[in-house]
């Protein structure tokens, strides 16, 4: 029998090789299928007639294949399907590319619901390469097909892809599942759900992939989003209230050695930065744990503010940690935190996963010696370090510090809140060494939270749940703003000639290119093409490097530090490089595709850039020419506010395509919005609700169980 926990290679046509793709993106049984939720729809909601197609616009149409062939085009060295299709009004032109088997797929007679653009040439309307499916239901073309199409009528979901994996095939997988939502258990206590009148989850689970209508979306949409924003509340009231009554070590603040340390520092720390710094100060020095949540546009020195923090905890004996989202971010702030940190009697760890190999590294830094040794474990390292830097490898390991006092996650919005709270729980003190003469409370570490998400204070508070918050609202001094234009096809040569100008004078260019995505063959630049082209034709006397998710570590390390090095002038990449990497030395950021990434995160990519005292500049370029794709883009011409962004984004998008793009480079909202301002209201209400009635949650145990999957259930007991 097939269950929600039933592995994805039992059902029908996952075999080896689709399961392998499915589980990167995350999915690896029922479960996971039914929450990969669709992020936009095709509305083919409009089925036509055939003589009522309009040049221009998305149709649906439902006939019977006429005649169908392939025909091998020499001079453009493709296969072309040519195909008539006639409802009874008239006959229509299909053509497909490359795709031959489609000639197999389908035959004379067969009836076909097809959905695409509509265009028109010299002999009338046609549509080139639309999504197909055969119908079985009578062909009876003005009434909609029935709902055997899952691909071409109604409101169609699309996901996000990476690695082959076809829309067609995702939808496909879900349909047969999709009748399981139904018998999912809702963890929503009942009370809650009733009151603000959600739709139970297996009824958002199934309309969120195949909705009738937009209401449906709409409906599934909130319940889904209540959801995300509920369980970020319920944990930020949970943690809250776990360490009010918890003790922490105070770090006392040594005025000293931090004065030696800012000194020391290349340049002048800017108001904010001192500001947030004394905050945390301030904090940690008592023997409240702090939980704190430290936001700056990107560029805005948060690292800094972390290391003087963690210098004081490291200078009083004892530990701190640091958290980040990848790998090659830790290898840089290990790096730059130990140039900081020269001159101190600070051992420095480095703890990060790559693939199935743990990498450990540790320098011991001061005066004299600055050694560096990778031969031990992982419990050494945490043992014999003072700070340390890594990845989530730190809480997938059963890692124990020997007296962690200051926790801190960078670019927090990046890991799921179960992960933040794993470090929290993994790093609970020991009971025996943590037991402090005279104190009977469970002993927790100080924490703070990093993120770029730039978004208002009292949002942020309505957010995380009343947690302390301090704001970098003003960038080191220099910078200069990026200069940003959306530079049609025809100057490209002249951007590729401004940019080797800029390298002949030093400086060094990021080319993002889009996920990957190969299920949309048309316009999309793959960071292998663009890789390909750029070192071969465009720039052939000049290094350039590639960088995907797929490298392994020590490859991306390697690219990324020839990077750094100035080794390498020009580097091509997927989003990987979105987060936190620094390369001061680069001054241009060119990105590809550029409609098809969030205005939010396209002001991350933008943040890689303009991190030195040089002029920087931002080239965007699509291939789309519709008018509101450009105006979208424009708006990052004028604007230099991730959260103005977000919020022109959400606008230009409307629900129904915006889901998950806007917010991407926000908190961990897969659906919710962070522009729902009541839904966040009454998320937070029903949270502390709940806990005033019964803060161990054991009267709603479905509730207690979903938390629990957040590991670490220290603070439910
Ligand atoms: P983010 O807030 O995005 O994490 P970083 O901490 O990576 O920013 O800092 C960006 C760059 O600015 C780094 O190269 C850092 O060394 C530098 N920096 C930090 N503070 C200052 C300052 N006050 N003046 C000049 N440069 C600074
Ligand atoms: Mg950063």
């Amino acid at each position: 029998m097939i269950t929600l926990e039933t592995d994805i290679t039992k059902i029908s046509r996952v075999g080896a090789a689709t399961a392998k793709k499915l589980k990167r993106l995350g999915i690896a049984n029922i479960r996971d299928l039914l929450f990969y939720f669709p992020w936009r729809y095709d509305d083919f909601s409009q089925l036509t007639q055939i003589d009522k197609l309009e040049p221009g616009k998305s149709a649906n149409i439902v006939g019977q294949i006429e005649l169908i062939q392939n025909k091998r085009s020499w001079k453009k060295r493709m296969y072309i399907t040519e195909a008539l299709v006639s409802d009874g009004s008239e006959t229509l032109r299909v053509v497909w590319f490359n795709q031959p088997f489609i000639a197999q797929n389908l035959k004379t007679g067969d009836r076909v619901s097809l959905a695409g653009k509509v265009e028109e040439d010299y002999g009338g309307v046609m549509m080139t390469s639309p999504v197909y499916e055969k119908i079985k239901i009578p062909l009876t073309p003005f009434v909609k097909g029935g709902n055997s199409a899952i691909h071409t009528q109604g409101l169609v979901p699309n996901y996000h892809l990476t690695a082959n994996l076809t829309h067609k095939q995702v939808r496909f997988l879900i349909k047969q599942v999709i009748g399981l939502a139904t018998r999912m258990a809702d963890w929503l206590p009942v009370g809650v759900r009733r009151e603000l009148r959600l739709l139970n989850l297996g009824e958002a689970i199934a309309k969120i992939h195949f909705p009738r209508s937009n209401l449906d979306i709409t409906k599934a949409r909130e319940r889904l989003a209540f959801d995300e924003l509920f369980l970020i509340q319920l944990e930020s009231q949970l943690i809250k209230r776990e360490l009010q009554k918890s003790q922490a070590w105070p770090i006392k603040f040594l005025e000293k050695e931090t004065k030696k340390f800012v000194a020391n520092l290349p340049f002048r720390l800017t108001n904010a930065q001192r500001q947030a710094a004394w905050e945390i100060i301030k904090d940690i020095s008592k023997d409240k744990p702090m939980v704190r949540l430290l936001e700056g546009d990107v560029g805005s020195g948060k690292t800094l503010v972390a290391c003087l923090a963690m210098l004081n905890a490291a200078l009083n004996g004892y530990q701190a940690v640091l958290m980040v989202p990848t790998e090659i971010l830790a290898k840089q702030h290990y790096d730059s935190i130990c140039r900081f940190f020269a001159g101190f009697d600070i051992k420095i760890g480095l703890v990060t996963r790559s693939s199935k190999k743990m990498n450990y590294e540790l320098r011991i830094m001061n005066n004299k010696e600055n050694t560096k040794s990778e031969n031990h474990n992982s419990l050494f390292i945490i043992h014999n370090s003072d700070v340390i830097i890594g990845t989530h490898a730190l809480i997938q390991e059963k890692i124990k510090f020997k007296n962690l006092a200051l926790a801190i996650i960078d670019e927090q919005h990046r890991f799921g809140v179960e992960q933040r709270k794993a470090l929290i729980d993994k790093t609970l003190p020991q009971p025996s060494s943590y037991q402090r003469e005279g104190v009977r409370e469970r002993l927790m570490p100080h924490l703070l939270s990093m993120t770029a998400t730039p978004i208002p204070r009292s949002l942020a508070l309505a957010l995380y749940g009343d947690l302390d918050i301090s704001i970098i609202n003003e960038m080191p001094q220099g910078r200069k703003k990026i200069v940003t234009q959306v530079v049609p096809e025809i100057k490209r040569r002249q951007a590729y000639n401004f940019i080797r100008q800029q390298i002949k004078a030093g400086r060094q260019a990021f080319v993002i290119c889009p996920l990957i995505d190969l299920s949309d063959k048309l316009g999309v630049k793959s960071v292998e093409a663009e890789y390909q082209k750029l070192d071969k034709e465009i720039f052939p006397d000049l290094t350039i490097g590639k960088l995907h998710g797929r490298l392994k570590a020590p490859a991306k390390e390697k690219i990324m530090q020839e990077f750094l090095d100035n080794k390498i002038k020009v580097l091509v990449s997927t989003s990987v490089v979105e987060v936190g990497v620094d390369v001061p030395n680069a001054t241009i950021m060119m990105i590809e595709g550029a409609d098809r990434f969030g205005l939010a995160q396209i002001h991350q990519f933008r943040g890689r850039v303009g991190r030195s005292d040089y002029q920087s500049y931002c080239f965007l370029f699509t291939e789309s020419e519709a008018e509101k794709t450009l105006k979208r883009l424009q708006a990052l011409v004028n604007h230099h506010d991730g959260f103005e962004l977000a919020k022109i984004d959400l606008k230009f998008r409307g629900p129904g395509e915006v889901y998950g793009t806007a917010q991407k480079g926000f908190p961990e909202l897969k659906i919710a919005s962070l522009f729902d301002y009541a839904l966040m209201k009454q998320a937070r209400d029903q949270a502390v609700k709940l806990i005033d009635q019964d803060p161990s949650l054991a009267s709603w145990p479905g509730l207690k169980e979903k938390l629990g999957e957040w590991e670490g259930k220290a603070h439910l007991e």
